[in-house]
């Protein structure tokens, strides 16, 4: 198998032929499909999350093709759409696992960090941790679904069913899937992008959102919630300026810039500000259930994995809306 590898912090990836690796007990051996570049592979690369194990493979939007299965898998079979999301692991016995609150697990791996990712030919999950596809849908499309997507979700769900005014700060791959979401619930979504940005404003109105505009302005009506996809801080008091009393601010990201000094009266009348951490493999199940349901669009930019150097580039600086997908 070939892989993109992160040798040391902050460096560029590096194309490396590697041994073929079996799945161990309970395991899966993946044919990458395609693998979407998330945010938080920036975070991973510039060793901004704690303890990197190094050589480290990212990714963790990974679409794959079932090619090998461990002892005792007994729920996917070979041949099978798979995807490999964050989540890899969880231990199943600590207390956040034993009361359905996995995504906090003490003692979990996340692919693409912890246990090696979808930036590759090829790749080995544990089998509890992959979700059938299907046929239906394009390989590189749906790839997105499984981090930015699933992400995206929890924060909808997070935000609250009585949240009909939603702010979206950030409208890059996720928000421009849970926007969809959103509006086919029948919510109403602002989109909030870096001030200046008028072709990812319009490309949020072309999703459905009423207004779109700059972080800097404010809109045209109060918040019932906003979300924060954007890894900015100083978006945290913001968006808490912008929605109402007892509205709710949630913190998508899994890295954030520090949160600038605010006064308590933005956040005081019940507001709540919250964030979002990782996700459960129920999450998975709901949105990957209703997903083809809402018919969602997700608009991606292809590059070969050996550019995926140039695909993380191309995400730091903003030079594509939507997503990126890696395809070996
Ligand atoms: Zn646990
Ligand atoms: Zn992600």
């Amino acid at each position: 198998m070939q892989a993109m590898v992160l040798k040391a912090l902050k460096k560029p990836l590096e194309w490396t032929e590697l041994p073929d690796r079996q799945p161990g007990p309970g395991e899966i051996r993946v044919r990458v499909l395609a693998c979407g570049v998330c945010r938080t592979d920036l975070h991973v690369v510039d060793g901004e999350l704690p303890n990197p194990r190094l050589p480290m493979i990212p990714g963790h939007e990974i679409v794959g093709r079932i090619d090998a299965i461990g002892a005792g898998v007994e729920t996917l079979r070979v041949g099978e759409r798979v995807g490999i999301p964050w989540l890899g692991h969880t231990c199943g016995v600590c207390p956040y696992c034993v009361s359905g609150h996995e995504n906090l697990c003490d003692h979990p791996l996340f692919t693409g960090f912890t246990r090696e990712g979808g930036y590759a030919t090829a790749a080995i999950a544990d089998s509890r941790y992959a979700f059938p596809l299907g046929e239906d849908g394009d390989d590189a499309s749906l790839a997105p679904l499984l981090c930015a997507g699933l992400i995206g979700w929890r924060s909808l769900v997070i935000a609250g069913e009585e949240a009909r005014t939603l702010g979206l700060y950030g409208f890059g791959a996720a928000a421009h899937i849970i926007a969809q979401v959103a509006i086919w619930q029948g919510r109403t979504v602002f989109a909030f992008t870096q001030p200046g940005d008028t072709t990812t404003q319009a490309f949020a109105r072309k999703l459905g959102a009423v207004w779109a505009g700059g972080s800097d302005e404010s809109a045209p009506a109060k918040l019932d919630a906003a979300i924060i996809f954007a890894p900015v801080g100083s978006l945290v008091p913001t968006a808490l300026r912008a929605v109402r009393k007892g509205g709710r601010v949630v913190c998508a990201g899994i890295h954030m810039s520090d949160i600038p000094s605010f006064p308590y009266d933005i956040l005081w009348e019940e507001r709540q500000l919250v964030s979002v951490a990782n996700l459960t493999r129920q999450d998975g199940l709901d949105f990957l259930s209703l997903a083809p349901k809402i018919g969602i669009v997700t608009q991606i930019t292809r590059y070969p994995l050996r550019e995926a150097n140039r695909a993380l580039d191309d995400l730091r600086a903003g030079r594509f809306d939507g997503a990126a997908v890696l395809i070996p």
